[in-house]
């Protein structure tokens, strides 16, 4: 996996596309931007990045820059603020209660949020829990989605990857990349963009991929029953389930 790290970092030194996004998740942030990466991390669910940046712009636009803020505005007035991201009420009321959490802070001394607490939330998954862990508290922790499945899937040819615990493979990459917070943010980072550029769900273009050499997948899924199941099994779920 350290071979994966360092190729993917060698080849996205720009981490694009949403170079800007990825620099922001990735350093120390302001109290404001802590408030953006934390509610980009709900918005961009089920969406791609224009659109959360509409929405983003929208309640920068309307001076918006802060839970308390947040907190203080009328339900309706916030659905139409961030309806550039669709799902905009269900994700209205999860910013509500992820505003909650954040405000109710005690202000002295330094707060995170339990990752019990942020899953208490309703629109919160493991992935988003973790990535404000990760993204806004600087918490060594891996994040696992749905790319890094794919991913690890193909690059291993291990079916088992799709539908893993959460948890088992976190501990996969606990045991193999350093833990702090940056390398693992970073990781997550370089294969979502790595997915969205070169391994697509439909039709990876392995030709022209710099892990060709390291991935099962790449190297012969034309000649191998059990990684053309892999794919099958990515563009639709519920084949494997039949069997
Ligand atoms: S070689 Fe193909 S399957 Fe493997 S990581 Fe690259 S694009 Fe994905």
């Amino acid at each position: 996996m350290r071979k994966l790290y360092q190729l993917l970092t060698e080849t996205y030194n720009r981490i694009e596309p949403h170079h800007n996004t990825w620099l922001l998740w990735l350093k120390k942030k302001s109290k404001e931007e802590v408030f953006e990466v934390a509610i980009g991390t709900i918005l961009v669910q089920n969406t791609n990045w224009n659109n959360v940046d509409l929405a983003i712009s929208n309640l920068f636009r309307n001076n918006l820059k802060s839970f308390k803020q947040l907190i203080a505005m009328e339900t309706e007035q916030l659905e139409d603020l961030i309806r550039p991201a669709g799902f905009y009420k269900q994700k209205a009321k999860s910013l509500l209660s992820l505003a909650q959490l954040f405000t109710e802070i005690p202000s002295q001394g330094s707060f995170i949020p339990t990752r019990g607490e942020l899953l208490q939330i309703k629109g919160v998954g493991k992935e988003t829990a973790d990535s404000i862990l990760v993204y806004c508290f600087y918490e060594p922790i891996p994040i696992v989605g749905t790319y890094t499945r794919r991913f690890f899937a193909r690059i291993y040819s291990e079916i088992g990857y799709l539908k893993k615990r959460y948890e088992s493979i976190q501990e996969t990459i606990l045991n193999s990349l350093p833990s702090d917070y940056y390398t693992l943010g970073k990781f997550h980072a370089l294969i979502v963009s790595h997915s969205q550029q070169v391994c697509n769900k439909t039709n990876p273009l392995c030709e022209k991929c710099i892990l060709k050499s390291i991935c099962s997948y790449g190297n012969s899924h034309e000649l191998d029953t059990e990684l053309m199941g892999i794919q099958e099994a990515i563009i639709n779920p519920r084949s494997r389930k039949k069997k």
